[in-house]
């Protein structure tokens, strides 16, 4: 496929945009996409397309990556953080309706949108945030960047707000070395998406343009290679859930040693392997155990440092208490890529139970 686009010189326009959209709409199960340059510009159109710009609230969960986030400033809006929930790591949705209600109680104003982030391929509640947000007429952008082939109940991730979004870069569980997608039911809101993704020209013989555009699209030779890799996504979820299962098999009788829990409701693509070390109960700290992996040539690195504690996002509103900041004072993601054997997964887990002095 990859060949193919080479050879018919469609390098970046091309047929195999088009087609790398109808796969990814039929694979989550949503009427259309848009095939972007990666998942933060996906999230820039996104809430371009919902109307936020200055003045306007987003929440979004503050145990993210920051590019959530800085999709929120890229518009000039204000991020209001949410704290996670225990259970699953996800945005808290008790919290997220607490803070809609005090915010009402103020007359202050609510969030344009809610953008509820899908961690470490891990499904947010969207039933219960449908429930807070349509009375409300609050919009939903899912950031399910780390979640494509996880589901939420009988749905996927992606298909689970008004505008879902996925990321194809490097690190992600598939990728076409940098991409992503605009997902929705809303057909002419993602034809949108590609006008706006390629400069927003109008349709005239010359360069004619009447609104700021991006230069935002996913070219023909990245999206050949999308499609050739969505062919392979499920048996990579699989052997993630398989290593997921290898690392609980080997740590999961350790004392203060939790793994990342997964929601009743769906389940997750297990992009990352995440722990959490209590320290007390372990005798090393999860910084400990990260430097004597590194000493023995082993990658592993702290979950998600939250929005609220960034210096960048100081000043920023957070509603919740220190459930992120604990994740991240604890929590390590363990190597997890689908082509890591089980004999490597074997060897982390013989270094971290010896380093803690457990034959
Ligand atoms: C990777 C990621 C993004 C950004 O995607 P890019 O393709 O790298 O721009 C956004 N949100 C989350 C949660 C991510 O993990």
């Amino acid at each position: 496929m990859l060949l193919g686009a080479l050879d018919s010189n469609w390098i970046s326009l091309g047929p195999h945009v088009e087609s790398f959209e109808r796969e990814m709409a039929a694979y989550v199960g949503v009427d259309s996409a848009a095939a972007l340059s990666s998942g933060t510009a996906a999230l820039h159109l996104a809430l371009l397309l919902c109307d936020v710009g200055p003045g306007d609230i987003v929440a979004t969960s503050t145990l993210t990556f920051a590019a959530t986030a800085n999709a929120i400033r890229y518009c000039g809006a204000q991020p209001l953080f949410i704290d996670a929930d225990p259970a699953t790591w996800t945005m808290d949705v008790t919290r997220l309706e607490d803070a809609l209600l005090r915010r009402e109680a103020n007359a202050d104003k609510l969030p344009k949108v809610v953008m509820p982030v899908d961690i470490y391929g891990q499904s947010a509640d969207y039933d219960r945030i449908v429930e807070v947000c349509r009375p409300r007429g609050i919009r939903i952008v899912e950031d399910a960047a780390e979640a494509l082939g996880s589901t939420y109940k009988d749905k996927r991730c992606g298909a689970l707000g008004d505008i879902g979004v996925f990321s194809f870069n490097g690190n992600k569980i598939i990728t076409t070395a940098s991409g992503g997608m605009l997902l929705s039911d809303d057909t002419e809101l993602v034809a949108r998406a590609r006008f706006m993704s390629a400069q927003a020209r109008d349709p005239a013989p010359h360069y004619q343009h009447s609104v700021v555009g991006y230069n935002y699209r996913l070219s023909n030779l990245l999206a050949a290679l999308g499609s050739a890799q969505l062919e392979v996504l499920d048996s990579r979820v699989a052997r993630r859930r398989q290593i997921f299962a290898l690392y609980r098999e080997a740590l999961g009788d350790l004392p203060g040693v939790a793994l990342m829990p997964e929601a009743s409701y769906g389940a997750c693509n297990r992009w990352l392997t995440c722990i959490t070390i209590d320290a007390e109960l372990l005798g090393v700290t999860r910084e400990e155990v990260r430097l004597h992996l590194e000493k023995h040539e082993v990658e592993s690195c702290p979950v998600w440092k939250p929005m609220h504690l960034q210096p960048v996002f100081a000043g920023c509103s957070c509603h919740g208490g220190n459930v992120a900041s604990q994740i991240f004072e604890t929590g390590l993601c363990l190597p997890s890529g689908s082509s890591l054997g089980d004999d490597a997964v074997d060897r982390i887990c013989t270094l971290i139970r010896r380093f803690a002095g457990i034959p």
